[in-house]
């Protein structure tokens, strides 16, 4: 019998089952792709506590500090880099976001300034054009790799003992006397007291035999990835309203998207590395010239960049854009992290701290009411704004 198993080895599940592992926890990880096969690798890879909601803030704070030095506690490489955040305005509208998002998050502690109008940001950014009217700045925000990040935590989670299973699907979670007994996959059966459910959109699938249901909507974002190129910028650029959002990789690879929009395309699923099934999503033809067009008019140098690769990514949208962080309600001893909207990178080594402490029943010293799932059973929960990923 396993201790723990975590359904899904995005950055949620791969920082559980390390943190379990660590811990001295017998842990499974499944994933029914890869490590970081969908958004965990389809990712912007921002982290960055600037421009959250006031309840996600104190969890992105204590990302941000297990983050500076999470690649020498893995062992394995992250590519953070605490290069800054400038979040842009381009008109009055955004101009008075990025004013309110400057006093409240100032007042709350961080080190956000406002950078007042284009030589200022020029300043910063000398790469952005005359488009940015004037930013917020978060000097400790950044960016990371994302897949060599996820590759990282289920590295230093196998060597702690964890087992990973990829290319394995969970199917049901089985149990007796309303408690977890066991995970179903469809090539095996697993027994276990204990459940992480990491899975992303698909999350939902998992929770429907206990009744539970969270109100996802499932947006997608399309990104561009270039060649390696000159660096030309240090901080990762989005805009008040997170129409596009951009960045030069560790290589100087730009790394760029446009904003949330309908999906009504399919999810493909194609042979990746190792014969395991990777799954993608193709962006439209009109997808791409909005994220050229949007990022280039605000930095032009990146209209030059060579194009290597594109995908679209999904998010799992939550109506209030909080995550849910929560026990499964009808199964003792299931959790649940899920419905990060577009920012959930950040947050991962600290969602893997917080549901490793779930399951081992400890409490967690970070304020959780706002990601409760019974939220949604009250309709003030359904008035929420967009998601503001990068
Ligand atoms: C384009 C884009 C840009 C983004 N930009 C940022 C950003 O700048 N900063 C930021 O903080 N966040 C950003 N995000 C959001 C962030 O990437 C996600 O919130 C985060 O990666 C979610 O991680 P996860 O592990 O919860 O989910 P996922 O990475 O989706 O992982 C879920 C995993 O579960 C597996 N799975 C699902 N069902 C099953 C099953 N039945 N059995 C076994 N395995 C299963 C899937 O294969 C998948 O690997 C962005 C997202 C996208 C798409």
């Amino acid at each position: 019998m396993a201790d723990a198993v975590v359904i899904g080895a995005g950055i949620s599940g791969a920082a559980t089952a390390y943190q379990l592992a660590k811990d001295g926890l017998d842990v499974v990880l499944l994933d029914r792709f890869s490590p970081a096969a969908m958004a965990s690798g389809w990712t912007l890879a921002g982290v960055r506590q600037s421009g959250r909601h006031a309840a996600e803030l104190p969890l992105a704070r204590a990302a941000v500090a297990i983050w500076e030095t999470l690649a020498e506690e893995l062992e394995g490489e992250t590519h953070y880099r605490r290069s800054g955040n400038l979040r842009v305005a381009r008109d009055d509208a955004e101009i008075a976001i990025i004013r309110g998002v400057v006093q409240d998050q100032a007042s709350a502690g961080l080190d956000i300034t406002l950078l007042p109008d284009n030589r200022a940001v020029r300043g910063v950014a000398p790469a952005l054009s005359e488009r940015a009217l004037l930013a917020s700045y978060c000097t400790s925000d950044g960016s990371a790799d994302p897949v060599a990040t996820v590759q990282s935590f289920v590295r230093a989670a196998e060597r702690r003992g964890a087992t990973c299973r990829f290319g394995e699907r969970a199917l049901v979670i089985e149990t007796v006397a309303g408690r977890a007994r066991a995970v179903v996959t469809d090539k095996s059966r697993i027994a276990t007291r204990r459940v992480v459910i990491a899975a992303g959109i698909f999350g939902n699938e998992l929770l429907k035999s206990f009744g539970v249901h969270v109100p996802l909507q499932v947006p997608v974002v399309t990104v561009l990835r270039s060649a390696p190129g000159a660096r030309v910028l240090e901080p990762v650029i989005s805009t008040a309203t997170a129409t596009c959002t951009g960045r030069q990789e560790h290589d100087g690879r730009w790394r760029v998207t446009n904003g949330a929009e309908a999906w009504r395309g399919t999810l493909i699923e194609e042979k990746g590395e190792r014969g395991l099934p990777r799954p993608r999503v193709n962006p439209t033809a009109a997808s791409m010239v909005d994220v050229v067009t949007r990022f280039g008019a605000l930095v032009p140098a990146f209209r030059e960049a060579a194009i290597e690769q594109s995908w679209a990514g999904l998010l799992d949208l939550a109506p209030d854009a909080l995550p849910v962080l929560d026990a499964v309600p009808g199964c003792e001893g299931a959790f649940l992290a899920m419905g990060f909207s577009g920012h959930g990178f950040c947050l991962g080594p600290v969602t893997g701290k917080i549901l490793s402490d779930f399951v081992q029943d400890r409490p967690v010293d970070l304020p959780l009411e706002p990601f409760a799932l019974s939220r949604f059973q009250t309709s003030a929960s359904a008035t929420a704004p967009a998601t503001l990923h990068g």
